[in-house]
């Protein structure tokens, strides 16, 4: 993002709409008025500012973003449509799709590790030493996640080098893990919490047993994590639900 500074006027009402406290009112060497000064590294090029309207002359713009500094905008502006996932923001359809997509079975876990919120934000080297300690495990990666894509290698869970210096609101990192490497899944993401800059929401899912049990429940509690059960699905989307085989109406 950047602003005009021959228009702007140093009003400061954009300043409370940035998450991540990147603007200030200074004065720009050799301009003597006071100015909005952008703080391009905390900037997170989530779009907020201007698309609040408060600028009274318009002197707020975005400017043509190029890679890897796009990267921010594609997680941090829902407006934007990453165009190798084909889907806006942060995340994919993969896990809350489960039920047109099958790609959660019987016996496995989907594991979602949502890093960063607005106000705190998530460097991608944090994302990265997540994904490291995730790959030693051997979780399969989603396809279609902005995280997987930007990784140079998946086997070491390294990101793409101009990558690991940019920062984003948040980045989701999604895998599926069989249940019963699902515990040291969780033992590994509280031994490197302590090491991350940021927080992280930790999203557990799995398909119910015909039993009505959800097999992940005592896994997570024995782990010692607090469990909110929830349910979203994404069903209705012009596609037919996956079915397991030997279902009825499954050859
Ligand atoms: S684009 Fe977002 S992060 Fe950057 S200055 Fe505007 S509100 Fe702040
Ligand atoms: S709202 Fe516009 S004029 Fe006021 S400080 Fe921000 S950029 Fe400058």
């Amino acid at each position: 993002m950047q602003v005009d500074a021959e228009k702007c006027v140093g009003c400061g009402q954009c300043i409370p709409f940035c998450p991540v406290d990147a603007r200030s009112l200074g004065r720009l060497p050799g301009h003597g008025r006071v100015t909005l000064i952008i703080d391009s590294d905390r900037c997170a090029e989530c779009g907020v500012c201007l698309r609040s309207g408060i600028c009274p002359t318009d002197a707020m713009y975005q400017e043509a973003l190029e890679m890897p500094r796009l990267i921010r905008a594609i997680l941090s502006d829902p407006l934007i449509e990453f165009k190798a996932t084909g889907v806006p923001g942060r995340g994919t359809e993969e896990i809350k799709t489960n039920e047109i997509t099958g790609r959660i079975r019987f016996g496995y876990a989907g594991v979602g590790i949502e890093m960063g919120r607005p106000g705190v934000s998530t460097s991608w080297e944090d994302v990265q030493e997540v994904t490291r300690a995730m790959a030693k495990l051997g979780v399969g990666f989603c396809e279609g996640n902005p995280v997987t894509h930007f990784m140079a290698d998946r086997n070491t869970g390294d990101l793409e080098p101009d990558v690991v210096k940019e920062k984003s609101l948040s980045a989701i990192i999604e895998f599926d893990v069989s249940l019963e490497k699902l515990p040291e899944v969780l033992r590994v993401l509280q031994e490197i919490t302590p090491q991350l800059e940021t927080v992280y929401t930790l999203e557990v899912s799995c398909k119910v047993h015909p039993d009505g049990t959800l097999p992940v429940l005592p896994i997570i509690e024995q782990a010692g994590y607090t469990v909110l059960p929830n349910s979203k699905n994404n069903l209705g989307m012009g596609r037919p639900r996956f079915r397991e085989p030997g279902e009825e109406g499954v050859a």
